[in-house]
């Protein structure tokens, strides 16, 4: 097990607003993030905006603006956004930033003195109205600017290319030598099959054709195109070639940290190929483990803005709170598959396993432990009840397993795991009936003993689901009376140290929605999005 652990989103790129999508990826990594620091890990979560490029330049224009006035009213949004979802980044790092922009310059200079990087000639479908150049995928059959949709011609212009092919065998090596690197392992096939087995083009790192870019110092009517300034993002916001080197030596170079990035299906190629060869050309550490999350569809078609019906994160936190929205996205859609965002999955995921589910069995805990104990929890007499064993045995049996799955990324079935718990807990109280234990003076200890072990899985549960639902954990804690010491995430571990803990009853922690309504406007939302 590595001491330390780096982790961190794809930068988003500010020429609209985010949608749920990006709130995903970045949820996702927020859960994973906060699992670590819970265990007591150091935990570096970054993320982030690539603020360059000839759409951002256009989109500047066509509102008025200059490209950076631009990009900070949209960058504003994210900030916005992640503060509501509660994301837990340490930095968030900008493309524009001089902290940035500098060390890419010289980045730049490394590889052309050492020969990674020459001066040759681009070729592609040139639009003159957009002053952009396409490729044959973009263009398609009928050779049509993506943008404009007027005709493009096959143009020529100098530009600047990293030599891929010094490094293909050393980064098939890689690969063979680390076979958890790419995530899932399907991922790393068609990375070969595709791309690297039909021979990989050298890429183009540089563009005259726009300027709003990172200048080359050594030909500065060139700008440094795309992937070498918006990659090396990771390891410039942890002052890689600054006078603070002091993160990227603890988070990037050594070894006993553990380096992940989480990214989307479209960008993997990038990541999993051109990043190591940069590197390796800097003679740094290649990252540990890159993790491809699926797509966010919504009911049938790819997510994406252009084709619409896309929902807006914002009201949905703003009307269902943080939780909800975290637990939705973290539950629902298995972690590294395809998933989708449907209305009516939304309002029942809340609905079963928050408000039913969890809410139910603190309600229910909370009450018997007032009525029949004055609102303290009885001490553990081990397993008096027949099936107090049954839940005792699965409680310690889940920590291990959400432990494991998390450790692995698997996160939806981490949660799935604390899922069964409760419901467990939940069977456990039809199965005791401590209604009628309470009648029966001579059930005094069943009764003491159903609690404690109530009031246990309750503990585990919030604990484990401290990384998803970040108000509500809290709020299941206080009326659990879960103070001080208990806090630390090891001390779930020690069953029945939840004796003696004043509960106290407070508002649900999910009041139950009104399925027909709630689906009616979320299904409005998604229309007013279109
Ligand atoms: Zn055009």
């Amino acid at each position: 097990m590595k001491k330390r652990f780096y982790i961190t989103t794809p930068i988003y790129y500010p020429s609209a607003k985010l949608h749920i999508g990006h709130a995903y990826c970045t949820t996702l990594t927020d859960v994973f993030a906060r699992y670590k620091r819970l265990r007591g890990f150091e935990c570096y979560f970054l993320t982030g905006a690539d603020e360059h490029g000839m759409k951002i330049e256009k989109n500047a224009a066509a509102a008025g603006k200059t490209p950076q006035e631009f990009v900070d009213g949209i960058v504003e949004g994210f900030y916005k956004l992640w503060d509501l979802l509660k994301i837990s980044n340490d930095d968030f790092i900008r493309t524009t930033q001089e902290r940035h922009t500098k060390v890419v310059q010289d980045i730049f200079s490394k590889m052309l003195a050492n020969d990674d990087i020459y001066l040759g000639k681009y070729k592609g479908w040139y639009c003159k109205e957009c002053e952009a150049f396409w490729t044959d995928t973009q263009a398609g059959p009928d050779h049509l600017c993506p943008d404009c949709g007027r005709p493009v011609q096959m143009a020529e212009e100098e530009a600047y290319f990293f030599k891929t092919s010094k490094y293909v065998d050393s980064l098939m090596k890689f690969f063979d030598e680390n076979p958890k690197f790419l995530v899932p392992e399907s991922r790393k096939n068609e990375m070969i099959n595709t791309f690297i087995k039909p021979g990989l083009d050298d890429l183009c790192v540089s563009r005259t054709s726009f300027s709003w870019g990172i200048p080359i110092r050594e030909n500065p009517k060139h700008v440094i195109y795309v992937w070498l300034d918006a990659l090396t993002n990771y390891i410039t916001a942890l002052g890689y070639d600054s006078d603070h080197p002091e993160l990227f030596n603890k988070f990037w170079q050594d070894p006993e940290c553990e380096t992940i990035h989480i990214l989307g299906a479209d960008i993997t190629r990038f990541h999993a190929i051109y990043w190591p060869m940069f590197l390796e050309s800097l003679g740094l550490r290649k990252p540990d483990r890159e993790f491809v999350h699926g797509l966010l569809m919504m009911k049938d078609s790819k997510m994406s803005k252009s084709k619409g019906n896309v929902v807006d994160p914002y009201p949905l936190v703003e009307r269902y709170g943080v939780d909800a929205v975290r637990y939705y996205l973290t539950r629902e859609i298995n972690f590294g598959s395809d998933g989708s965002f449907a209305p009516e999955l939304f309002v029942e995921r809340i609905n079963q396993d928050l408000a039913n589910a969890l809410g139910n069995l603190l309600n229910r805990t909370v009450s018997m432990i007032n009525k029949y104990f004055d609102g303290v929890v009885p001490g553990y007499k081990g397993r008096i009840n027949e099936v107090d064993g049954n839940l005792e045995d699965l409680t310690k049996l889940t920590i291990e397993s959400y432990e494991r799955l998390m450790d692995d990324l698997k996160i939806t079935d981490a949660i799935a795991q604390v899922n069964e718990l409760v419901n467990r807990a939940n069977k456990y109280i039809d199965e005791t009936e401590p209604w009628a234990l309470a009648k029966d003076p001579e059930k005094k200890a069943n009764l003491e003993s159903v609690m404690t072990h109530l009031a246990n899985s309750l503990y585990v549960a919030g604990m484990l689901m401290k990384p998803v639902l970040v108000t509500a954990s809290d709020k299941l804690f206080d009326q659990l009376g879960v103070t001080g010491d208990l806090l630390n995430y090891d001390k779930i571990k020690q069953y029945g140290i939840v004796s003696g803990l004043k509960v106290e009853k407070k508002d649900q922690l999910f009041p139950r929605l009104d399925a027909a309504v709630e689906v009616e406007y979320i299904q409005s939302l998604m229309a007013n999005n279109k």
